[in-house]
């Protein structure tokens, strides 16, 4: 008769939510470990939602697009004077953190008791019969596998990989949104059923809709986000826009409400200035924007005998592929094939789940920064960017 393998997610995000779901559906034993003392609920940005993201929710819990996504028809581009530059039909899906992790962890909950706060993972020690974590309170753990989904900070990838670095792209993302109720008729209009491109030097900005906050996703009910790349030059302007107003310095990302209002004050007046009029006004009416600073991280494994990075931690991709959480939750769902696969031996699926995820890793990064390198560095992104379409495989794919 067939074990399949005791496992301990670390991190209890997208990544290791999808992760440890599609392993407990292959009849694994599976608890998640989260670092954070509360339910993770106020992580507000939203997000181009790819085929691989809602897989678990459309096909295992049966959930129709529509419950946990937006939709737009059209891809636009604006000019400044708010002239449509370019417009096209494409169909995108989009939802928001907080909505798509809320459904997968009542998924997860339905086996109560397997979904650990509060429990930070330290460190943890392969030997012949598995992997021992150790967490900073409670008794050390032993299981047969340990998924690390610990996101872009990885400690789990700073103790297996200590070389590998996260390189600093350039450039933040400026985010935020704004109820579709408060937006202008005019505004609305323009912007309610497309994703929305302004492309300005070294610079670019996303305006989608998103599902509200207790996941409304009907026109009218739902919140504008924006995703606005501008450059900040490391050792100057990054650390002056990333320091809180308590004058701490945030290393990755500027949570929302920690802006200083000078910083603040320079994005708005800069939205005024220089985006079209629709665009401005959302910008301006955000009433906490917070930034992330975009990086790359590749690495040159996943797997390490009984112990394996997934999602960011794994490996960073700039987020113009929107592939970030799709690629998380794809790293999942190849790991449970793959220890089906092997009949649960973990040292046997590893190595070829490694293979495959590199692969998809790296060619979304390539792609990405095709589009960073066009649309921040060298101003030639547009319409016919051969890499303008979302995807985890490819564009579009
Ligand atoms: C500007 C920007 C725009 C983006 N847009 C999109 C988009 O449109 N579409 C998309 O799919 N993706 C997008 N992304 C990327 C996406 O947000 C990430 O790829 C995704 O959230 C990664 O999920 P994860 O589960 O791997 O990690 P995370 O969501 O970072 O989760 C990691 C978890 O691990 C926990 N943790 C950390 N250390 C420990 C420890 N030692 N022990 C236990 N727990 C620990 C943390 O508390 C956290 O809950 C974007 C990213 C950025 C920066």
């Amino acid at each position: 008769m067939t074990t399949m393998p005791r496992v301990a997610v670390a991190g209890g995000s997208i990544g290791g939510l999808t992760a440890a779901l599609t392993l407990r559906d292959i009849g694994c034993e599976v608890d998640i470990y989260e670092r954070s003392s509360a339910k993770l609920e106020s992580r507000g940005a939203g997000i181009a939602v790819l085929q691989e993201t809602s897989r678990y929710l459309t096909q295992r819990m049966g959930l129709p697009l529509d419950a946990f996504c937006s939709s737009t028809s059209r891809l636009q581009f604006l000019n400044a004077d708010g002239t449509v530059l370019h417009d096209q039909h494409h169909d995108y899906h989009f939802s928001a953190w907080n909505t798509i992790y809320r459904f997968l962890h009542t998924e997860f909950e339905r086996i109560p008791d397997r979904y650990h706060l509060g429990s930070e993972v330290t460190s943890f020690v392969s030997d012949d019969d598995g992997v021992t974590v150790n967490f900073t309170s409670g008794d050390p753990l032993h299981v047969d596998l340990l998924v690390c989904a610990d996101g872009i900070k990885s400690p789990a990838r700073h103790a297996l990989l200590p070389d590998v670095k996260s390189e600093y792209a350039g450039y933040v993302a400026w985010r935020g949104t704004v109820p579709e109720k408060d937006l202008s008729p005019e505004t609305y209009d323009l912007l309610y059923d497309a994703l929305t491109y302004q492309v300005l030097e070294n610079s670019h900005i996303l305006v989608y809709p998103i599902p509200d906050h207790d996941g409304a996703t009907s026109p009218g009910h739902r919140l504008m986000n924006i995703v606005w790349y501008r450059n900040l030059t490391p050792n100057g302007d990054y650390e002056a826009a990333f320091t809180d107003t308590t004058g701490y310095v945030h290393d990755i990302s500027l949570p929302p409400g920690a802006g200083r209002k000078e910083v603040l004050d320079e994005v708005r007046d800069f939205a005024r200035a220089q985006l079209a009029p629709a665009i401005a006004e959302v910008v301006t009416s955000v009433d906490e924007l917070f930034a992330q600073a975009v990086f790359d991280i590749t690495v040159p494994h996943m797997a390490f005998d009984r112990v394996c990075i997934i999602g960011d931690a794994g490996s960073t991709a700039r987020p113009h592929a929107a592939a970030g959480t799709a690629k998380a939750a794809e790293d999942g769902w190849s790991l449970a094939e793959e220890i089906e696969r092997a009949n649960g031996d973990v040292r046997t699926a590893l190595p070829v789940w490694e293979a495959r995820q590199l692969a998809v890793a790296s060619q979304v990064a390539a792609r990405a920064r095709t589009v960073g390198t066009a649309s921040q560095v060298n101003s030639t992104f547009g319409p016919d960017h051969p890499n303008l379409l979302f995807g985890l495989r490819g564009s579009g794919l």
